[in-house]
Protein backbone atom coordinates (compact mmCIF):
# COMPACT_ATOMS: atom_id res chain seq x y z
CA UNK A 1 0.00 0.00 0.00
CA UNK A 2 1.15 3.75 -0.91
CA UNK A 3 0.71 6.38 1.30
CA UNK A 4 0.34 10.33 -0.06
CA UNK A 5 2.29 12.49 1.99
CA UNK A 6 1.60 16.29 2.65
CA UNK A 7 3.83 17.56 0.11
CA UNK A 8 5.44 15.01 -1.38
CA UNK A 9 6.74 14.79 -4.94
CA UNK A 10 5.72 10.86 -5.24
CA UNK A 11 3.96 8.59 -2.70
CA UNK A 12 5.87 7.11 0.36
CA UNK A 13 5.59 3.61 0.77
CA UNK A 14 4.99 1.85 4.04
CA UNK A 15 7.71 0.33 5.01
CA UNK A 16 10.14 3.46 3.46
CA UNK A 17 12.42 4.29 5.87
CA UNK A 18 13.55 8.53 5.28
CA UNK A 19 17.57 9.40 5.72
CA UNK A 20 16.24 12.90 6.04
CA UNK A 21 13.92 11.99 8.62
CA UNK A 22 14.46 12.88 13.12
CA UNK A 23 12.56 10.56 14.34
CA UNK A 24 13.35 7.47 11.72
CA UNK A 25 17.01 8.11 12.70
CA UNK A 26 16.07 8.26 16.67
CA UNK A 27 14.49 5.38 15.73
CA UNK A 28 17.35 3.71 14.42
CA UNK A 29 19.35 4.81 17.18
CA UNK A 30 21.85 6.93 15.31
CA UNK A 31 20.88 10.30 17.14
CA UNK A 32 20.42 10.52 20.81
CA UNK A 33 16.94 10.95 22.38
CA UNK A 34 16.20 10.33 26.43
CA UNK A 35 13.79 7.06 25.37
CA UNK A 36 11.48 5.82 28.55
CA UNK A 37 10.44 3.32 26.55
CA UNK A 38 11.22 1.01 23.51
CA UNK A 39 9.53 -2.34 21.74
CA UNK A 40 10.00 -3.58 18.64
CA UNK A 41 6.78 -1.55 16.87
CA UNK A 42 7.25 1.98 19.03
CA UNK A 43 9.73 4.06 20.78
CA UNK A 44 9.26 6.70 23.53
CA UNK A 45 11.20 9.72 24.51
CA UNK A 46 11.15 13.21 26.08
CA UNK A 47 10.48 15.74 23.95
CA UNK A 48 13.61 18.54 22.91
CA UNK A 49 11.08 21.45 23.93
CA UNK A 50 8.73 20.47 26.73
CA UNK A 51 5.32 22.28 26.96
CA UNK A 52 4.74 21.00 30.48
CA UNK A 53 6.65 19.15 33.26
CA UNK A 54 6.05 15.96 31.79
CA UNK A 55 6.08 15.82 27.49
CA UNK A 56 6.82 12.54 25.93
CA UNK A 57 6.57 10.87 22.41
CA UNK A 58 5.42 8.00 21.25
CA UNK A 59 6.51 7.07 17.96
CA UNK A 60 6.07 4.25 15.74
CA UNK A 61 9.55 2.66 14.36
CA UNK A 62 8.18 2.36 11.09
CA UNK A 63 8.30 5.84 8.61
CA UNK A 64 4.26 6.78 8.63
CA UNK A 65 4.05 10.60 8.09
CA UNK A 66 0.74 11.61 9.45
CA UNK A 67 -2.42 10.33 11.27
CA UNK A 68 -4.48 10.97 7.79
CA UNK A 69 -1.58 8.33 6.43
CA UNK A 70 -3.02 5.83 8.66
CA UNK A 71 -6.06 3.24 7.56
CA UNK A 72 -7.86 0.45 9.37
CA UNK A 73 -4.38 -1.59 8.69
CA UNK A 74 -3.16 0.73 11.79
CA UNK A 75 -5.44 0.37 13.71
CA UNK A 76 -3.53 -1.86 16.24
CA UNK A 77 -0.54 0.02 16.23
CA UNK A 78 -2.82 3.04 17.42
CA UNK A 79 -4.26 1.28 19.64
CA UNK A 80 -0.81 0.35 21.11
CA UNK A 81 0.39 4.00 21.41
CA UNK A 82 -3.18 4.87 23.11
CA UNK A 83 -2.94 1.88 25.90
CA UNK A 84 0.97 3.11 26.32
CA UNK A 85 0.30 6.39 26.86
CA UNK A 86 -1.39 6.15 30.64
CA UNK A 87 1.06 3.36 31.36
CA UNK A 88 4.14 5.43 30.47
CA UNK A 89 2.57 9.03 32.09
CA UNK A 90 2.01 6.91 35.14
CA UNK A 91 6.06 5.86 34.61
CA UNK A 92 6.85 9.58 34.62
CA UNK A 93 4.68 10.65 37.29
CA UNK A 94 1.92 12.23 36.01
CA UNK A 95 -0.68 9.23 35.67
CA UNK A 96 -4.42 9.55 36.75
CA UNK A 97 -5.61 8.70 40.22
CA UNK A 98 -8.19 8.25 42.16
CA UNK A 99 -8.75 8.32 45.99
CA UNK A 100 -11.27 6.19 48.30
CA UNK A 101 -13.96 9.05 47.56
CA UNK A 102 -13.33 8.18 43.54
CA UNK A 103 -12.18 12.18 43.37
CA UNK A 104 -9.27 11.80 40.29
CA UNK A 105 -6.32 14.01 40.73
CA UNK A 106 -3.26 14.03 38.23
CA UNK A 107 -3.17 13.34 34.68
CA UNK A 108 -2.22 14.26 30.84
CA UNK A 109 -3.07 15.76 27.48
CA UNK A 110 -2.88 13.26 24.47
CA UNK A 111 -1.95 15.17 21.25
CA UNK A 112 -1.85 13.99 17.38
CA UNK A 113 -0.99 17.16 15.52
CA UNK A 114 -1.39 16.31 11.85
CA UNK A 115 -0.57 18.22 8.48
CA UNK A 116 0.22 22.24 8.84
CA UNK A 117 -3.30 23.37 9.87
CA UNK A 118 -2.52 21.48 12.92
CA UNK A 119 0.44 22.14 14.17
CA UNK A 120 2.35 19.44 12.51
CA UNK A 121 6.20 20.01 12.78
CA UNK A 122 7.84 16.63 12.30
CA UNK A 123 6.10 14.65 9.43
CA UNK A 124 6.92 11.18 11.20
CA UNK A 125 3.28 9.87 12.87
CA UNK A 126 4.04 10.25 17.21
CA UNK A 127 1.45 10.88 20.01
CA UNK A 128 2.17 13.74 22.20
CA UNK A 129 1.86 12.56 25.85
CA UNK A 130 1.50 15.78 27.92
CA UNK A 131 1.13 16.17 31.28
CA UNK A 132 2.15 17.78 35.08
CA UNK A 133 1.58 20.48 36.97
CA UNK A 134 -0.05 23.03 35.11
CA UNK A 135 1.01 25.77 34.09
CA UNK A 136 1.44 24.36 30.62
CA UNK A 137 2.82 26.11 27.54
CA UNK A 138 -0.07 26.48 25.39
CA UNK A 139 1.16 26.51 21.45
CA UNK A 140 -0.76 23.23 21.42
CA UNK A 141 -3.85 25.29 21.67
CA UNK A 142 -3.13 28.40 19.58
CA UNK A 143 -0.66 29.25 16.78
P1 LIG B 1 4.67 18.35 16.09
O1 LIG B 1 4.49 19.83 16.05
O2 LIG B 1 3.43 17.63 16.56
O3 LIG B 1 5.21 17.81 14.78
O4 LIG B 1 5.73 18.07 17.23
C1 LIG B 1 7.05 17.73 16.99
C2 LIG B 1 7.72 17.69 18.33
O5 LIG B 1 8.97 17.05 18.19
C3 LIG B 1 7.98 19.07 18.93
O6 LIG B 1 7.31 19.17 20.19
C4 LIG B 1 9.50 19.11 19.07
O7 LIG B 1 9.92 19.78 20.23
C5 LIG B 1 9.86 17.64 19.09
N1 LIG B 1 11.20 17.32 18.62
C6 LIG B 1 11.81 17.75 17.49
N2 LIG B 1 13.05 17.23 17.39
C7 LIG B 1 13.23 16.45 18.49
C8 LIG B 1 14.31 15.64 18.98
N3 LIG B 1 15.46 15.53 18.30
N4 LIG B 1 14.14 14.99 20.14
C9 LIG B 1 12.99 15.10 20.83
N5 LIG B 1 11.93 15.84 20.44
C10 LIG B 1 12.05 16.51 19.28
ZN1 LIG C 1 10.50 8.89 9.79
Amino acid sequence: MTRASPGAARPITKETRLDHCIFCKIAAGEIPAKKVYEDEDVIAFHDINPAAPVHFLIVPRRHIPTLSDCGPEDAALLGKMATLAPRLAAEQGCGVQVDAEGKHSGGFKTLFNAGPDGGQEVYHLHMHVIGGPHPWRVRFMQQ
